[in-house]
């Protein structure tokens, strides 16, 4: 049991270590409670820069102007877990870190993660250690092929893994990872991909989202919508999951869990990430209380706020292959209707999408991340649609990007 955390109240200053969309959309969930946000990353004007009070540009191993930003701090999150431990950990020496580095630990590393799963008695793929090519033979032989091979760090969206279907491919699969600490997983014939973020407080207290399913498109998320269709015994099972993993690793804050879901019933964990994730994006319109102003409340020592959903909804990522797709030359003409009622929305720059179809459609929102350049597979942006089902809220959201594919 955690000991009661003092009250972090507004205008009390907020840190955030890095500076993307996440961290964005937490500095705006913070605006209405009037807390102050200071960020801190290598970059300048980023996402969560643009809308915080205080941006600190400097690198992360650059632990002088890290104490400075701590110290300016009421608390300190991280909205990736791809900042370095020792960062975290400069920051935990002079303010609450929270969640805390042992979440972080065990995010950066996908081996100590799967480790931690099974520690845990989580069930997951089959997998094994691999640190040199008599090892992946070793485990291919052991696990059997399909399988897939990860980075044990630095890996996300589908990058650091490949798929290897025969032991013949082991030399080349070796070469192209890098000849880096790796993790051999079982490739899993799951029938779905959901997710569960939930919350917990400073006095233990879990409360859970219902779950979200999850179509991805090169490895890289694509559309979630929720809440998933499952029987009442897999939701039971994942909160059950979810509540092991945020009581073991104690962490105040948000968390998000990946499962595959297969055929029987069963899920097994995919990774955790210790923060809001992509998948909860719809929390914002969809939920009484979004992902990020239940990250806010619990990091500041209030009690979780209500999850419940106040309608179904779907997300559709908006990556920047979109405003690529437009500088290549596609048509991007506006409905003749459109344009005759509505001013068209100028665009930022050269290359960005025209707008006009989403802004003037009465169940899209647009949420647009700031980011300077596109670059195909970059997280731009996202839509959010609310309806009377989670097929039609896919349906407004689906339609809405392909419309701004093709300019029709
Ligand atoms: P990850 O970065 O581990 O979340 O992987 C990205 C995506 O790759 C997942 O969402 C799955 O669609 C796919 N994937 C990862 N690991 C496996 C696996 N062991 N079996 C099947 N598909 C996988």
């Amino acid at each position: 049991m955690n000991e009661q955390l003092q009250l972090i109240l507004p205008p009390a200053t907020i840190g955030i270590l890095g500076s993307g969309q996440l961290g964005r959309m937490l500095a705006l969930a913070a605006r209405p409670y009037s807390y102050n946000i200071h960020v801190f990353s290598p970059e300048a004007n980023s996402p969560a820069g643009q809308v915080a009070d205080r941006e600190f540009v400097a690198a992360y191993d650059d632990l002088d102007a890290v104490r400075d930003f701590a110290r300016g701090v009421d608390v300190v999150t991280y909205e990736f877990e791809n900042v370095p431990l020792a960062t975290a950990e400069t920051c935990a020496a002079i303010v609450p870190l929270r969640p805390g580095a042992q979440a972080l630990r065990v995010a950066q590393n996908r081996l100590v993660e799967k480790r931690f799963f099974a520690d845990n008695g989580l069930p997951t793929a089959p997998f094994t250690a691999v640190h040199s090519l008599a090892d992946l033979q070793a485990g291919l032989t052991e696990i059997g092929c399909p399988a897939v091979l990860k980075t044990a760090v630095s890996g996300y969206d589908g990058k650091g893994q490949v798929k290897i279907n025969h032991p013949d491919e082991a030399a080349a699969v070796w070469q192209e990872v890098g000849e880096v600490d790796c993790i051999l997983e079982g490739w899993v014939d799951f029938e779905r991909e959901v997710s569960m973020v939930a919350a917990r407080d400073g006095n233990g207290r879990i409360a859970h989202y219902n779950l979200i399913e999850n179509s991805h498109a090169n490895h890289i998320l694509d559309v979630s919508v929720a809440p998933a269709d499952v029987p009442p015994q897999v939701l039971a099972q994942a909160e059950a999951m979810v509540q092991t993993v945020l009581t073991a690793l104690d962490v105040v804050g948000v968390l998000c869990v990946e499962f595959f879901l297969c055929s029987d019933g069963q899920l097994l964990l995919n990774e955790i990430a210790p923060r809001p994730h992509n998948s909860g994006h719809l929390t914002i319109e969809a939920c009484v209380t979004s992902q990020f102003e239940q990250q806010l409340r619990t990091i500041c020592g209030l009690p979780v706020g209500d999850t419940s959903y106040l309608c179904p909804a779907a997300m559709a990522n908006l990556l920047g292959d979109l405003w690529d797709f437009q500088r290549k030359g596609a048509k991007k003409q506006r409905s003749k209707e459109v344009e005759k009622s509505v001013p068209s929305v100028k665009s930022v720059d050269e290359s960005s999408p025209d707008w006009t179809a989403v802004l003037t459609h009465p169940h899209l929102k647009l949420h647009l991340y700031g980011k300077k350049s596109a670059r195909p597979g970059r997280k731009m942006g996202h839509l959010t649609a609310l309806a009377e089902s989670v097929r039609e809220a896919e349906k407004i959201v689906r339609g809405a990007r392909r419309r701004l594919e093709t300019g029709d």
